[in-house]
């Protein structure tokens, strides 16, 4: 059988921008009013790609404007980060800088995958973001970049598929028994 490795992915940025949805229609393949998140949650997901067997731990939180998780294992052993803006939404897309700040605190560049995600393209009439300005950000960071809509499942196994690819088995963790 195929390895089988465990991935854990955090869920970044401002409050709405679709944190919770991304991770709903990647793991249930739907889109609906979800309640907001209490705490922490992870969903789970099982990839399977051509050498390995990858499985998601995707986890959500909320209460993320302050730059700081109420779950204090959330950062913990993370293998990848999802930074997450609206393209509508100018301002959840600098606040996207900030929370890779906070990541670059908690890791060093080598240790976790980071992909920035400019979410709602469905919303192309109200976009404020371009493309090009998510990703020149990224060139700039070393980042994974990908616009997605959780409405319209634009790109969203994509996202994961990715991040999933990137995966070097370095991790002291993998692979899982
Ligand atoms: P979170 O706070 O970042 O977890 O965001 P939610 O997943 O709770 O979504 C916040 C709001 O944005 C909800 O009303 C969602 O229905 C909506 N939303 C999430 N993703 C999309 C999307 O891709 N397109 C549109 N149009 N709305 C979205």
């Amino acid at each position: 059988p195929r390895p089988s490795y465990m991935y854990k992915v955090v869920l970044l940025g401002s409050m709405s921008v679709g944190k919770s949805s991304l991770a709903y229609r990647y793991v249930k393949n739907d889109f609906r009013e979800l309640l907001p998140t209490v705490g922490c949650s992870f969903f789970t997901q099982i990839l399977s790609l051509e050498e390995a067997t990858v499985k998601f731990e995707i986890w959500d939180t909320a209460g993320q404007e302050k730059y700081q998780s109420v779950c204090h294992l959330y950062y913990r052993d993370a293998h990848a980060a999802l930074l997450v803006y609206d393209i509508a939404n100018k301002q959840t897309f600098s606040r996207a800088k900030l929370w890779l700040e906070e990541l670059e605190k908690k890791f060093l560049p080598d240790e976790i995958v980071i992909a920035l995600v400019g979410n709602k393209t469905d919303l192309a009439a109200e976009r404020v973001v371009t493309t090009e300005e998510g990703e020149d950000f990224a060139r700039t960071k070393g980042l994974l970049f990908m616009e997605t809509s959780a409405k319209s499942n634009h790109q969203v196994n994509d996202v994961f598929m990715a991040i999933g690819e990137l995966w070097d088995g370095s991790s002291p963790r993998a692979p899982e028994e």
